[in-house]
This record gives structure tokens, sequence and C-alpha cells, in this order.
């Protein structure tokens, strides 16, 4: 599976060991619930209030539980460092209005999170920040929607909620003049890493897939020194911080994200291929079905295919709902990545106030259900999908 990285460790056992210090003999991560620190002298004091390195002063600057979640997520990502925050939403909005001013202009695409969504749509026009939205799957846009000396960001999201359409990161890496972010949610470390195509921030929802247990609410961010710096300089006047019992679980989750990503993957493979010789179904949008559009470009950038895949139940909205009401075992549900599988119906959710053409834009029909793979036996999945389908196909 994925290549050994240059210092001969494979990425396997790298989430295993990464985040542990030099010495440190205890095998779980160690929890520093203070929120303060005291210091031999004010000079020290001083100096650790100016440092984005420093993880003994106040937890809102650092702390040092949240730096092993930290240099364990840089690690992952080949990046100088990393910061967490208290969400993904905290981590994204710490890019976005840490890094745009007034009259500056950013680059997105039209499928993304429908968080990051409203951020772009409703919040950065009260800030003078002017969006421009692409359809991110056609080769160019993101270059051609730059304005030179305005554009001061390109955010990307791939694989992008909720319909899988991924972007070409070494296309995103290649543009100059902006600064290029990617929400890499979908798709963890040990399935792409966006620094690695030249891409500058690697974002997560670690709440997701890192954490893994649905059991803590965090974000990430990777890249440079000198770019996490001066993030660091706006987070702690933001106060989005992680929290350090949160940054534990993230860590915690991280050991096991491989065998995790690999189950999830494997599962949601089958499981995408059964759902697309069902006659109850359409368009099953998986990145690693041979009929995903950009499965080639898939094959490229990502080293597994994950354990998000969408499709649509045929019947319109009573079907889609009464499907994600009849499964047993699948729960209807937000969120994504944990050991549970999860359903989510965007068109009576997260889209319920969108018209028919805002839909369709968005990729999504009254019937499109999206499904986080567990950890589950995938013969049961398919046994719960198989009788949720035969209840769908009464209503239809
Ligand atoms: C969940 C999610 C977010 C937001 O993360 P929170 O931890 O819920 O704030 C952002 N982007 C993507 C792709 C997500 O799935």
């Amino acid at each position: 599976m994925s290549q050994p990285n240059p210092n001969g460790r494979h990425p396997e056992t790298r989430v295993v060991t990464a985040g542990r210090a030099v010495g440190e003999t205890a095998l779980a991560p160690t929890l520093y619930p203070t929120t303060t620190f005291s210091t031999e002298t004010v000079d020290l004091g001083r100096q650790m209030a100016t440092d984005p390195t420093a993880d003994r002063f106040y937890t809102r600057y650092g702390n040092p539980t949240i730096s092993a979640f930290e240099d364990a997520i840089a690690e992952l990502e080949g990046a100088e460092a990393a910061r967490a925050f208290g969400s993904g939403m905290g981590a994204i909005t710490a890019v976005v209005l840490g890094l745009c001013s007034s009259g500056d202009h950013i680059v997105t695409q039209r499928q993304l999170y429908a968080g990051t969504q409203m951020l772009f749509q409703a919040v950065c026009p009260r800030f003078g920040i002017d969006v421009t939205f692409v359809d991110a799957t056609e080769p160019g846009a993101f270059a051609a929607a730059i304005r030179p000396g305005k554009t001061m960001l390109v955010f990307a999201e791939t694989p992008a909620n909720p319909r899988l359409d991924l972007v070409d990161l070494a296309e995103l890496g290649a543009l100059k003049g902006p600064i290029t972010v990617v929400d890499s949610t979908f798709a963890p470390p040990l399935i792409q890493r966006p620094l690695d195509h030249g891409v500058q921030l690697s974002l997560h929802s670690a709440t997701k897939s890192i954490g893994g247990h649905n059991d803590a609410t965090l974000g990430v961010v990777s890249g440079s020194q000198e770019l996490l710096s001066w993030l660091w300089g706006f987070a702690v006047l933001q106060g989005a911080n992680a929290a350090p019992f949160d940054a534990m679980n993230g860590l915690r989750g991280l050991r096991t994200l491989s065998v995790r990503l690999e189950r999830q993957s494997a599962s949601a493979q089958q499981l995408a291929a059964f759902l697309e010789g069902h006659e109850m179904v359409d368009n099953v949008r998986y990145p690693g079905l041979a009929s995903h559009p950009q499965h080639d470009l898939a094959c490229r950038q990502m080293t597994m295919f994950g354990g998000l895949l969408t499709f649509d139940v045929i019947g319109g909205l009573d079907a889609g709902r009464a499907f994600v009401e009849a499964t047993t075992i699948a729960r209807l549900a937000t969120s994504l990545g944990g050991p549970e599988t999860l359903l989510t119906h965007p068109a009576s959710t997260t889209h319920v106030g969108l018209t028919a053409e805002e839909k369709t834009a968005s990729g999504i029909t009254d019937g499109t259900v999206r499904v986080s793979v567990g950890l589950e036996h995938v013969d049961d999945l398919m046994a719960d999908f198989s009788a949720a389908l035969d209840v769908a196909a009464q209503v239809a």
C-alpha cells in the first residue's frame, strides 16, 4: 500500500509514533487540563507569550497535550508546523479571517461543506471580502478567477461534500500569487497530502476521521512555520483554540487511523459496487469506482478512496426519507469518519432551504443520500441497505 517516506518508515507506523516526545515513556497521550503555567521569571513569561511554539504559558496560546496532537499532524502532513482549533470551523475561520482583510478577494468552489459556504456567502461580504465561486472540477477554473494583486486565498475542498467531486491538487499547488488552502477532511493524511503537491495549507475537521470516535470536536491546520506563526497570532485573539481533552482524544484517534481507513475504504468500495447494481439506486458517487468522472485523478492523488459515498434513491424525497429512516445499523446522523455507519439526507436537512436550481448546482437531488461507512461488517451493511431499499421501493 503506501510508499515508505524518506526516513524509511511507513505512514502506518508513523501514526503510532507521531507526537510522542523523545524520552516519553507514557504510551497514551498525557492530559494537561491546566489553563495556566507558572514561570520562573517575568522575562520568561513575556518571551513565551510571543512565541508560537511555546506551550507552557497559557492554554489559549498553547498546551503540551495540544502540542503533541499538533506535532503528530504536522509529521503526518509533511508540514513544518500545525495549529489545532476547537473545531473544523474554528480552523477555517482562522485561515479566512486571519489571512484576508477588507478589499481582498477569495476564490473557492461551489461544492463545499455547508458551514464553509455560509462563511463565504454571509460573513465574508460583511467584512468587505469578495468571494468568487467556481466549478473546481473544470481544469483551469481557479486560475481563471484569480485577480492578480487582489486574490489573497484560493480555498478548495477535496473530496467535496456531498457529491465527492475532486480538485486536482497538482494544479492547485502550481497556482502563483494567492495562498492555497485545501479542506482535506474527507481524505485524512494517510489518504492524501495536499502539501506534497505544493498547496500551502492543509486543514481538517479532526472531529471526523482523525478523532474517529465521535467524541472530540477539533480542527487542525498545517503548513510552513511562517504561515502558522501568522495564524497563531490571529488564533490567540480569535480564541477558537482546541480543548486539551479533545486534543488528547484526537491523538488517541490518530493511533488507529490507518486500520480504520483501510476497513472503511474496503467496505465503501464493496457497498458502492453493490449499490451501483441495485435497481432502486442511481448515480452512485465514490472516487474508487471506475464510473466516478474523476477516477483517474483519484488514483493519482489518493492512496485509498475513503469511507464516504453518495447515491440517489430512485423515487425522490419520500423514497429518500423512507430509506434513511428504515436502516437499522446505519444511523441517521450528521458527521462522518467514526465507527458507526452514518447517513444524511441533504434534501431534508443541510440543503433544505435551497431552490431546485440551487440543489442541482450543489449536485443534490431529492433522493440523494450521503453515507459515511463505519467499521461494521460489510455484509451486515449490505443487508441493512438492501432491506431499507425494499422499504423505499414501496413509497417510490
Ligand atoms: C465537518 C466539516 C467541517 C467543519 O468541522 P467542525 O469540526 O464540525 O467544525 C468542515 N469541512 C468539512 C469538509 C467537514 O466535513
